[in-house]
């Protein structure tokens, strides 16, 4: 099931730029973007994870997390292989890293039978998470619009890297999303995820802007991000556009890269639940 992608534009030479996310690839004829499921034939974009489901369960809202929206009921959630971020610390690693080395795997469904799934399945809304879903925004659309017709709502789990352009094109078929801000250090982005911090700051700020249920979540690293003055931004940064915004700081454990990386204390996610109660009314502590 492979598709055109719809977010993209033609360039000189049969390359072609995406428009999904805020790494706008330029990518020559025959290759893929970052993410390595959007690839460049013939001066054409397509999307090589359409529908090719590489992970599926029914979750309980909670473990998105999203803790104030539609508490206690349950969520159909999907994901593809690939990611346009390459964090260190990624606990999907093992769908997210593999489509950078040209591996994809997966089951089709057609965006019905997603649908049909999360009906039989008593979910009341679905969810685009495990890797990144603006790499698969498409699909997210397509099962999306049959979702809501149906009476399901939509949430995307993301890294919040998408572009304007990726914003503009999903954000009406979104009821609520919980969006990653893994630091407020710019070089954290870039050394530990191939990420920026801008973009994600401007994707919290237009979900907000257009009243679309968001929670925030902070993975805290012990000695990486975990600093009372980084923790304070972070908090102030989310209270100056909405302090009623629900704030999830989770602890890490050992994983991909950082195999080697301490777990992080309780008592380091406990200051982190301090400092961020100073400034919002919700906070959570996650992997406790
Ligand atoms: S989704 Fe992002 S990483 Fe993937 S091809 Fe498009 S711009 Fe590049
Ligand atoms: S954004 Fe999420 S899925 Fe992607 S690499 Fe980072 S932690 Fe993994």
């Amino acid at each position: 099931m492979i598709r055109e992608c719809k977010l993209y534009k033609k360039e000189r030479e049969k390359k072609v730029r995406c428009l999904a996310c805020s790494h706008k690839c330029l990518i020559d004829n025959g290759k893929t973007g970052i993410c390595g499921v959007r690839e460049n034939s013939e001066g054409k974009l397509y999307l090589l994870v359409y529908g090719k489901i590489a992970s599926m369960h029914v979750d309980p809202i909670e473990k998105k997390p999203l803790y104030r929206y539609l508490p206690g009921s349950y969520s159909f959630s999907i994901g593809t292989v690939g990611c346009n971020f390459s964090c260190e610390f990624c606990q999907n690693f093992e769908i997210s890293q593999v489509s950078k080395k040209g591996i994809l795997f997966g089951g089709e469904y057609a965006p019905e039978e997603i649908v049909d799934e999360a009906i039989k399945s008593k979910c009341k809304s679905i969810s685009y998470t495990y890797n990144e879903p603006t790499i698969f925004i498409e699909f997210v659309k397509d099962c999306a619009t049959i979702a809501r017709k149906k009476g399901l709502k939509n949430i995307l789990v993301t890294n919040g890297f998408m572009s304007k352009e990726g914003f503009d094109f999903i954000n009406k078929d979104i009821d609520a999303a919980n969006i990653d801000l893994k630091s407020f250090n710019p070089e954290y982005y870039k050394k530990y995820c191939n990420g920026r911090l801008k973009p994600v700051l401007d994707t919290i700020k237009r979900f907000s802007e257009k009243k679309i249920h968001i929670e925030i979540t902070t993975l805290v690293v012990s000695g990486l991000n975990d600093s009372i003055k980084e923790l304070e931004k972070i908090a102030k940064f989310i209270a100056s556009i909405d302090k009623t915004i629900p704030w999830h700081i989770t602890r890490f454990f050992p994983m991909y890269k950082m195999i080697d990386a301490p777990v992080t204390s309780i008592k380091t996610l406990e200051n982190a639940y301090k400092i961020g109660k100073k400034y919002l009314d919700y906070v959570y502590m996650g992997n406790v």
